[in-house]
């Protein structure tokens, strides 16, 4: 996933919080730089060591030049400053100070290498102790949003904040922050050394520094949303060409292939003219750059060589030597290039800042299932659940769930029947309080679930659903899920009542096979059958089926039936089933419809009432070939309602 073509500032849902995080970049420092204070310390000044070593052979060269090879000046009075200091220690002839200078010199380039070793080391750990820090931190905040973030298009959010926001902080943090670092200490260091050479010459050899830095942050201003039209058409691409690779046997039936082939060219030409447009700029700036820089270099060069051999041009005074003159050459050559990476480095800045805005944005969320500060671990004892007139919207437009009301005694079973839509999902997930309820209470043996841990009360609840989800891994690993530590005979004891044994040991390791997208693919009904092992290892008091055995054959549902009702026999279950048959058994069927019980009691007792139940048994055993028509039109009033409200639901 991308999500380069996505365009955050248009659907952020952690605007809200984001918008009230006045500084991200002060607040990621004080928040998680601290922790690596030492290491921006060590590295802070083993760079500023580091450069200043770097700029040290330059000197020693002027010095050499007029002190040793031309013997025009004292050895410590050609230093830029400091010669008094250190006067005492020069040799008296010239053939020891020129190796003193080459002794020097030396020096500088050992330990400037161990400065920069240094510097790397501290920048580095830094950025990658925050940058791990981070994610971790923002993964865990996520795990604990509330459900609804988990639509399709949020988990894309997400995953692009903790992937490409993490990445581009780390890139600030790593080379950003290094460059502006290097940058500054070298401005400012060449900046005193040619001020204590020659300030004059000074002025003239660093004029471009202001001119280059205007120019390349009205080169980022510019460029910057180019760039931006980049990223968003090469996402339209990307969505084209995953959404044609997905479709492609629609595209082959239907004998499209030229209609998308067209559609892909058009897409990829905006890619092309927004790319070509960006290009264009960014390969003028380069060239920019050079004639100011050259400009610059041209002048110190005429300025300074004709002080050398006519004494002070125009109006300058003092003197020039040409051991001086060659430092102004080689120090000119050096600050321009890094430089050029001013506009990148305020552009990494600006970026760093937005991705640490968004971060920061997820991390405020405010949880919608809050833990009740005082809540205690919930003691099953019976396992009896009531539902106290509850009523429920997943928004404030629409109620999903209203006033039901019911008890379940501890071991018995209770089926939630009705139409897709009704809210029978959405019953079962207020228990597991995956949301809470808007008004009414939802109790076990007596205790709120509101007024419980989170932890205690999933824990007490084994979930079995229709989306069988694997993860990487292998048989026993998914099995475990959760019981974690389990041991082997348990686990295939567990598997054995979930139908499930016989197929695992077909398989080519196992139990230690590997599943999930990357291993071998199992058949729904298998991952079902895995889930609701699972669901046995685990032995929860409360049992939750949603659908559990809707993804399997009429004849593995018998046989899963059979454990599970051996499962369901001595714990509180809610099963939701859209085959009839598995539930008849149920010690109480509540019929849902639009959020409402329009029925309740035991099967018998339903069919006899000839309601909706007892006409969709009808149905399913085949008794009756129709439903009456006041269903069926009631039935497409319905769907017509969720088709609208939801596309993607069931
Ligand atoms: P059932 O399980 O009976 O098929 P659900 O409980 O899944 O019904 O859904 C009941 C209603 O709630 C449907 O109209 C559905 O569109 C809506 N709904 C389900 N999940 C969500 C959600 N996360 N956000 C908003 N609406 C939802």
């Amino acid at each position: 996933m991308s999500g380069s073509g996505v365009d955050w500032e248009e659907d952020d849902p952690f605007e809200e919080q984001r918008e009230e995080i006045e500084n991200p970049m002060k607040r990621l420092f004080l928040e998680y730089g601290r922790n690596y204070a030492f290491q921006a310390v060590v590295g802070v000044f083993a760079s500023t060591f580091a450069r200043i070593l770097d700029l040290l052979p330059p000197i020693m060269l002027a010095v050499a030049l007029d002190a040793v090879f031309r013997g025009e000046a004292g050895y410590a009075e050609s230093l830029p400053f400091g010669g008094d200091l250190v006067a005492p220690y020069v040799p008296a002839t010239q053939e020891g100070q020129f190796y003193l200078t080459v002794g020097v010199i030396a020096a500088a380039f050992f330990l400037g290498a161990a400065f920069h070793w240094l510097r790397n080391w501290g920048f580095n750990a830094f950025a990658q102790n925050i940058q791990h820090d981070i994610r971790t931190d923002t993964y865990d905040k996520m795990q604990r949003l509330n459900m609804d973030f988990f639509a399709d298009k949020q988990t894309g959010e997400m995953m692009s904040i903790l992937s490409n926001d993490v990445n581009r902080l780390e890139r600030f943090l790593n080379d950003g922050m290094n460059s502006l670092f290097r940058m500054a200490v070298m401005i400012v260091g060449i900046g005193v050394i040619l001020f204590a050479y020659n300030w004059q010459l000074a002025l003239v050899a660093l004029l471009p520094v202001p001119l280059i830095a205007g120019f390349t942050y009205l080169f980022v201003k510019i460029i910057q949303p180019k760039y931006a039209a980049v990223r968003s058409t090469v996402g339209k691409v990307n969505s084209r060409l995953e959404n044609n690779l997905g479709g492609i046997q629609v595209i082959k039936s239907s004998t499209t292939e030229d209609y998308e082939s067209e559609r892909v060219e058009d897409v990829s030409q905006d890619y092309f003219d927004a790319n070509w447009d960006a290009i264009e700029t960014r390969i003028k700036f380069f060239p920019g750059l050079r004639v100011l820089a050259g400009i610059g270099f041209v002048v110190t060069f005429l300025v300074g060589g004709l002080w050398v051999f006519q004494g002070p041009p125009g109006s300058f005074t003092g003197t020039l030597t040409e051991g001086e003159f060659v430092v102004f050459i080689l120090y000119t050559q050096r600050f321009i290039w890094p430089m050029a990476q001013f506009g990148q480095i305020i552009n990494m800045y600006q970026r760093a800042r937005a991705s640490s805005a968004r971060m920061f944005g997820l991390m405020d969320e405010p949880s919608r299932v809050a833990e009740n500060p005082n809540a205690t671990d919930l003691e099953v004892t019976e396992g009896r659940v009531s539902y106290d007139d509850v009523t429920f919207g997943y928004d404030d437009e629409e109620t999903i769930v209203e006033d039901v009301d019911f008890t379940v005694a501890g071991g018995e079973t209770l089926a939630l029947v009705g139409p897709t839509g009704a809210g029978k999902s959405t019953v079962l997930k207020l228990l597991l309080r995956m949301y809470d309820v808007d008004e009414g209470a939802i109790t076990v043996d007596g205790q709120d679930v509101r007024n419980v841990t989170l932890e205690s009360l999933r824990e007490s609840i084994g979930y079995v659903s229709q989306d069988t989800f694997l993860f990487y891994g292998t048989v026993e690993e998914n099995i475990t899920y959760g019981t974690f530590g389990a041991d082997r005979e348990d686990v295939i004891e567990a598997a054995k009542m979930a139908e499930a044994h016989e197929f695992i040991e077909n398989l080519p390791d196992g139990y230690d096979t590997e599943v999930g997208e990357r291993g071998v693919k199992l058949s729904g009904g298998q991952r079902q059958r895995i889930s609701i092992a699972r669901a046995i290892l685990k032995d929860p008091e409360i049992l939750v089926l949603d659908e559990a055995t809707s993804d399997v054959d009429t004849e593995t549902e018998m046989l899963i039936q059979r454990s599970i009702d051996e499962l369901a026999a001595d714990r509180t279950t809610f099963a939701i089933a859209h085959r009839l048959s598995t539930i008849k058994d149920a010690d109480q069927i509540l019929v849902l419809e639009g959020g409402e019980i329009v029925e309740r009691g035991g099967h018998e007792a339903l069919l006899e009432n000839g309601g909706l139940y007892s006409h969709l048994w009808g149905v399913q055993a085949g008794e009756i070939d129709e439903l009456p028509q006041e269903f069926i039109e009631r039935a497409q009033r319905r769907q017509a309602r969720t088709d609208v409200s939801t596309d993607d639901d069931d």
